[in-house]
């Protein structure tokens, strides 16, 4: 028995086999999940491709969580897939963009607030938009976990997502209140750095990432995507189910130490 036998998750934010969604679907699925996976615009295809390298080749949907069409019809699109009366045990949230042109790298001064505005929109307004989306369908006692970069601190390079994560955190905590009365969970992963495509796109980002395998008591692979996805199954299966509102840390310990 796997620990999400029988549950149907939705993965959104795959892109690449490198990607922190694709490790989350392998390993739902390797624990008898039902995945869904989505991805937008042009870089669908190739969502499609990587998605034939998944255990079970999943259904790739096309969601732009800035796009209220797209929003509107998950529930249908979902179902579309799994049948009528189908619904979701989980939805995890692994989205991030911010433009490393302008807002990140050292352009924390300068970012202009459009680019910020959409930064904050797809990184975190994007949790509410995805778990309000969703919600019709969700069953009882559903799980909904997100992926943030801990935002307690002010890192190297990390400028605007930096923001964006602090709101992603916050509006974590906010979901918790609103849905935890209905028996919905909703919960965040901080990883340490991971080289996905996102991550290699921000100037600087090795700064950040050289200081982790030394620092962190654990030590911290980062080329391997597996730790933190086995996280957010743990927190999407029924071994969690007290705990909402909550992040947790997937660093090498890193966060637990000083300097
Ligand atoms: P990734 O592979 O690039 O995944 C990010 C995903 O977000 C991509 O699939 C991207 O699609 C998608 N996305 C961007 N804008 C979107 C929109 N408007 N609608 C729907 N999807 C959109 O990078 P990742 O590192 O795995 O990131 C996943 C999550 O983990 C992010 O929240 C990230 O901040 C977080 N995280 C990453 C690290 C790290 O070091 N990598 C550490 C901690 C937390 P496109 O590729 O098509 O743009």
């Amino acid at each position: 028995m796997g620990l999400l036998e029988g549950k149907r998750i939705l993965v959104a934010g795959v892109t690449m086999d490198t990607s922190i969604g694709f490790a989350v679907a392998k390993v739902a699925q390797e624990q008898g999940a039902t995945v869904l996976i989505s991805n937008f615009g042009r870089a669908l295809s190739i969502t499609k491709r990587i998605a034939k390298r998944l255990p079970v080749e999943p259904p790739v949907l096309d969601l732009d969580v800035t796009n209220q069409e797209h929003l509107d019809g998950l529930a249908d699109a979902v179902r579309e897939h799994l049948g009528p009366d189908a619904t979701l045990d989980g939805v995890v949230h692994s989205i991030a963009f911010g433009n490393p042109e302008t807002l990140l790298g050292g352009k924390f001064l300068d970012g202009p607030w459009e680019d910020v505005a959409q930064a904050l929109q797809v990184s975190a307004y994007s949790l509410k938009s995805l778990t309000m989306a969703a919600k019709p369908i969700l069953a009882p006692g559903a799980g909904v976990v997100g992926l943030t970069f801990d935002a307690t601190v002010a890192w190297p390079a990390y400028d605007w997502m930096g923001v964006a994560k602090a709101a992603l955190e916050s509006t974590n905590r906010y979901l918790a209140r609103y849905l935890g009365p209905e028996g919905i969970r909703v919960n965040l992963v901080a990883a340490g750095p991971l080289r996905t495509i996102a991550a290699k796109a921000i100037p600087g980002f090795e700064e950040l990432d050289s200081m982790w395998a030394s620092r962190s008591p654990l030590g911290w692979d980062n080329a391997d995507q597996e730790p933190t996805a086995k996280a957010v199954c743990a927190l999407l299966s029924d071994f969690f189910p007290a705990t909402t509102g909550e992040i947790v840390h997937v660093d090498g310990g890193y966060h637990a130490t000083g300097a």
